[in-house]
């Protein structure tokens, strides 16, 4: 496509967006790189290890919709995973096999610092310099896919001091009080960000 750049479209972020994108642009004739601070499916990595994808798979598969979890018209994490309700390990391995299958240009452990218009490489100034510890990536289009989940918005609203982002949660185990009650010393925010 363009000349001047590296590439004519950067991905920031490998999560369903990113990959998901990545897919739908890969049989066009662009140059393309996915850049990835972390790994594929990082913010499904982060989940709790008791928690399970909410929306449903397989009930709308019977009126012949498609799996309400997949990134590509044809694929289904329920029937790839043989589950309805993946955690969040088991549904970063479903991003990661369609990134294989497609052998995707993913670049992972590249956090993208920074995006400027207009590098000094495109004589008309469009385009983008997307700054990394890796140095300077300049492409014609940036697809911004890095989600909400690691960007919580701690602080935001009143006594939210009192609650935890559920990004920095490891476990939630159910605890209970002497008096058999359950204890009540924690609110999670099961948000991808708290506003
Ligand atoms: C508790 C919880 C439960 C959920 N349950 C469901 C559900 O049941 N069903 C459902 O459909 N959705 C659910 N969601 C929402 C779903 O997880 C998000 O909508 C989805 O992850 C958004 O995808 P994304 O690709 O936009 O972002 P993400 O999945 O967050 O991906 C963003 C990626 O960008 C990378 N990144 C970020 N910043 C940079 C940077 N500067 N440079 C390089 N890389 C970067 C990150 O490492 C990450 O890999 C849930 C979310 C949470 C928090």
């Amino acid at each position: 496509m363009s000349s001047g750049f590296d590439y004519d479209v950067a991905i920031v972020g490998a999560g369903p967006a990113g990959i998901g994108t990545a897919v739908a642009i890969d049989h066009l004739e662009v140059d393309s790189i996915v850049l990835e601070r972390d790994c594929i499916g990082a913010s499904f990595r982060q989940w709790p290890a008791e928690m399970r994808l909410l929306t449903p798979s397989f009930p709308a598969n019977a009126f012949g919709a498609r799996d309400l979890n997949a990134i590509t018209p044809d694929t289904s994490p329920a029937f790839a995973l043989d589950r309805e309700h993946p955690t969040g390990d088991q549904y970063a391995a479903y991003l990661e096999a369609v990134s294989e299958f497609h052998d995707l240009p993913v670049r992972t452990g590249v956090d993208v610092e920074s995006v400027s218009p207009g590098p000094a490489t495109d004589a008309d100034g469009s385009g983008f310099a997307l700054e990394t510890a890796d140095g300077t990536i300049t492409s014609d289009y940036v697809v911004w896919a890095a989600g909400q989940f690691q960007y919580p918005s701690d602080g935001s609203i009143p006594a939210s001091s009192h609650a935890v982002h559920i990004s920095s949660v490891d476990r939630v185990v159910s605890s209970r009080g002497r008096n058999g009650r359950r204890d009540s010393g924690l609110v999670v925010i099961l948000s991808d960000r708290s506003q």
